[in-house]
């Protein structure tokens, strides 16, 4: 049986003839008009004011929290359960990261631990400079809750939405936004395995466009206006190039076939395993609709009779790709001796969760072979 990957890339088609224009334009690097309409279309699609394509997600972070004015000796809080990057960013700016945990019934954030959290430090005149929020698996953050405590603190709001384009979610005032528009800046991945992808991009979203153009200046080697190579301020080389814009306007034009397709596989996962006992699902949130961007499964092994390293390595006999949940980063050697508010809830679900294959691509029959496999794994 061929493999299936966890979430492998998948082309229109209409990539190739918004490359073949570059090509046919000679607008090969390193910006071009593919990167400005890229940024107009994310900016449309996000409801934000303005976009800066990246070389990546992780570039965005580490732009958002320089506009933040993240500087040595500064706290960033930041998830607990995430992707490493996503706290890398804090030590790129010689920052210290503070993880916090998930809330058990979304699996994001927990915005109650924010809250008690800030208003003790508060107390200790020791806020963290910023927040960086962890759209987890396509699910948004609690941002009806979480914009207003950032504001009351005074605490700069970095929404990560690198696995959640697409997503929705309302606000404190009720308005559905959509994943991208939350905090002061937002950073999308274009990663090989994300719902869209370049091969490798990002970009970072703010209403603000001052900052949206100081992001893109810092992007280019911050070099200033001038004929010569003139520098204040130092920069990094952190821009999209216009082929790969180009790629990433074939893939958002269709972006919401994806979620779809994402949203699908995960409801037909839960038809497929609903009767077997000990697995669970990753809840949706009351507050939005996920992009459902990886289908996530809990495997309680009393319950089930065989845990999720055993299923996960029986998938991998088959020729079929799956894996464990984010390690939490307090978890992380990396990032050992950092503080962690709670964290239980992301052990939990480090230990007992799996993500399923997800493309967009999979057909019927991929979703049952994958299920069928899991289900014979139970025992009783
Ligand atoms: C993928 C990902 C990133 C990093 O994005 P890159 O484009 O790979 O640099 C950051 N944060 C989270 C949560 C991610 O899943």
């Amino acid at each position: 049986m061929s493999r299936l990957y966890l979430s492998p890339p998948h082309m229109s088609g209409r990539e190739l003839d918004l490359l073949r224009e570059a090509f046919a334009s000679n607008w090969i690097a390193p910006l071009g008009p593919h990167v400005d309409a890229f940024e107009r279309e994310l900016a449309a699609r996000c409801g934000v004011g303005g976009a800066a394509a990246l070389s990546s997600g992780t570039a965005g972070l580490h732009l958002a929290l320089i506009l933040a004015g993240v500087g040595p000796g500064d706290e960033v809080w930041c998830s607990d359960l995430t992707f490493a990057a996503s706290a890398n960013a804090v030590r790129y700016c010689g920052a210290t990261p503070v993880f916090v945990d998930s809330d058990p019934r979304t699996w994001t954030l927990d915005p109650n631990l924010v809250a008690a959290g800030l208003a003790d430090a508060a107390r200790g005149d020791r806020l963290p400079k910023a927040l960086i929020t962890v759209d987890l698996y396509g699910q948004t953050c609690d941002y009806a809750a979480l914009e207003p405590l950032c504001a009351e603190h005074g605490v700069t709001l970095i929404s990560d939405a690198a696995e959640a384009l697409g997503a929705v979610a309302r606000d404190a005032a009720g308005h559905e936004r959509p994943a991208g528009s939350f905090g002061r800046y937002a950073v999308l991945s274009f990663n090989g395995n994300k719902i869209l992808t370049t091969s490798g991009g990002g970009a970072l979203l703010s209403d603000d466009a001052a900052a949206v153009e100081r992001a893109r200046k810092l992007a280019s080697q911050a070099r200033e206006p001038a004929p010569h190579y003139e520098h204040v301020e130092l920069g990094y080389n952190y821009r999209l190039s216009n082929l790969l814009a180009a790629v990433g306007r074939g893939q958002l034009a269709v972006l919401d076939e994806r979620v779809v397709a994402r949203r699908r596989n995960f409801a037909r996962y839960r038809e497929l395993l609903a009767d077997l006992p000990g697995i669970g699902f990753m809840p949706e949130a009351p507050y939005g609709r996920a992009n459902r961007w990886l289908s996530v499964v809990t495997v309680d092994p009393d319950a089930f009779g065989t845990d999720r390293e055993t299923i996960r390595l029986a998938l991998e006999a088959e020729n079929v790709e799956s894996r464990p949940l984010w390690k939490p980063m307090h978890l992380q050697p990396l990032y050992a001796g950092c503080r962690v508010l709670g964290g239980a809830v992301g052990e939990r679900l480090f230990a007992h969760g799996l993500c399923l294959p997800s493309g967009s691509a999979m057909t019927d029959a991929d979703l049952e072979r994958v299920a069928g496999l899991v289900r014979a794994c139970q025992r009783p």
